[in-house]
């Protein structure tokens, strides 16, 4: 679903990180397509605006980041999508990934834990125009029973192990991609749901901040890893 088209001033700038994006490597043109249309200087505060189109991570409130566009990237190419399918998303923060996902796939759940991000992230995709991202808050190492399975979920913080809640949640055939505790570093893994269990494949380093919750970390003994 594209976002309703709204005039601004960055499309240049847009552009540009398009391009930045191609030159890393991101191939996947419907990918691409997305980081060109979505307006990133929406879901930051408004003094960060001029600096939404650079290939970096910026803070968001409550302690919180939207991540770096190439990180995002990477994750949406992983999750290889063909735009029909129904996309499970832990870490709303901003709610920018969930606008792109939003044009990536046909539905999008997308869960947030800190109640005022959620809230924030659900009205700025209102005012984009953007339906078919449903934001709700909680605890999404529990997954969202109510709209499972799903083709497709992706952690968007770094888990201890890959909570046995989304693997449940995830139809035969679908990808979870997550950054995955590996010692004292990451790695950004996708498991591939086949009838015996999963498929796990290795794509590389991966630095997020903390997956609280249930199948993640405590709030207070969370890692102190920031996302880049
Ligand atoms: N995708 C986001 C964006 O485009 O702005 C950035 C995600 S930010 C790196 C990670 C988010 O995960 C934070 O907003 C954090 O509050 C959230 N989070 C951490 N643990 C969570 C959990 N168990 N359930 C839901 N959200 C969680």
């Amino acid at each position: 679903m594209a976002p309703r088209r709204v005039a601004d001033s960055f499309g240049g700038y847009r552009a540009r990180l398009v391009e930045q994006l191609r030159a890393q490597g991101v191939a996947d043109l419907a990918v691409l397509r997305a980081f060109g249309e979505i307006p990133r200087h929406r879901f930051v505060p408004a003094v960060l605006e001029r600096q939404a189109y650079e290939d970096t991570s910026l803070p968001i409130g409550s302690g919180q980041t939207i991540s770096q566009p190439s990180t995002q990237a990477r994750y949406l190419e992983a999750l290889q999508l063909a735009g029909t399918e129904r996309v499970l998303e832990i870490g709303t923060g901003s709610g920018y990934q969930a606008a792109l996902l939003s044009m990536l796939a046909s539905h999008v759940v997308s869960i947030e834990r800190i109640p005022a991000l959620a809230a924030r992230a659900k009205a700025t995709l209102a005012e984009l125009g953007i339906d078919n991202v449903l934001v709700v808050t909680g605890d999404g190492s529990l997954g969202w029973r109510p709209n499972a399975p799903y083709e497709a979920v992706l952690v968007a913080a770094a888990a201890p192990s890959v909570p046995q809640p989304l693997l449940d949640q995830l139809r035969a055939g679908g990808r979870l991609v997550a950054a995955i505790a590996h010692g004292e570093r990451q790695r950004l893994v996708r498991l591939t749901r086949t009838a015996a269990g999963a498929d796990r494949e290795d794509l590389g380093p991966a630095q997020f901040v903390p997956l609280i919750g249930r199948h993640g970390y405590d709030a207070g003994g969370a890692a102190e890893v920031r996302d880049r």
